[in-house]
This record gives C-alpha cells, sequence and structure tokens, in this order.
C-alpha cells in the first residue's frame, strides 16, 4: 500500500519554510531538482525522506496517526495546492478506503 499521488507536482513547486529542504528551495519557492516539464523529481531514487509520504509514516507519523488519518492529512494538502492553483479535477488525490 502506498499513497495516492496523483503526481501533479505541486508539493514540489511549493517547499518554502520546510526546513530539511532548505538547501533546495529556489527564489519562487520550487525545488532546484523538480523538472516542471516533466513534473518529476530530478533525483527521485535518492530524494530526501521528507519527500516521501510513506517513509515518513514510518519512520515518524505511525506515532501519532493511523496510516489512514496521516493520508488524510496528506490528501488535504495535496488538494488545498491543486484547489489554490486551479488545477484540474482529475487530479485530487482522493483514498479508495483500504488505507488501514
Ligand atoms: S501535491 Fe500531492 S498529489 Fe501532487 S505530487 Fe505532491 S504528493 Fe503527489
Ligand atoms: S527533492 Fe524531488 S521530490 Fe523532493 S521536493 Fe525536490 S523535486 Fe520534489
Amino acid at each position: 500500500m502506498s499513497f495516492p499521488c496523483t503526481g501533479c507536482g505541486l508539493c514540489c513547486q511549493n517547499i518554502r519554510g520546510v526546513e530539511s529542504l532548505k538547501n533546495y528551495v529556489l527564489s519562487h519557492g520550487g525545488c532546484k531538482y523538480f523538472d516542471a516539464i516533466n513534473k518529476t523529481c530530478t533525483q527521485y531514487d535518492t530524494r530526501p525522506d521528507i519527500c516521501r509520504v510513506d517513509k515518513m509514516f514510518e519512520l515518524v507519523y505511525h506515532k501519532e496517526y493511523t496510516r489512514k488519518k496521516f493520508y488524510i492529512l496528506n490528501a488535504n494538502v495535496c488538494n488545498s495546492l491543486q484547489e489554490a492553483s486551479s488545477l484540474d479535477q482529475s487530479y485530487r488525490v482522493t483514498l479508495n478506503g483500504k488505507e488501514g
């Protein structure tokens, strides 16, 4: 099971204020490793833990939340970013009830 990211790329374009990514942020608030044309991370396989929803759950947030609750919180952030950017509805993160 993994977080159902839809690949909108907006989290990577809004990293200002994320302490562990402070060396990654560009003046416009996006990450220097974000490929805006392909909406991908150019260092995907070695990206930091903070960029990995499931890893962060396993490392830290399982102490505080169920996986389902953690996914809901993350999905709310994704969808808020998308709504603020008027991104097409097809990118909305929805949970299918199998998140545990
Ligand atoms: S904002 Fe959410 S849906 Fe979009 S790329 Fe990031 S994790 Fe995936
Ligand atoms: S390192 Fe990659 S996954 Fe993490 S914010 Fe930058 S572009 Fe996104």
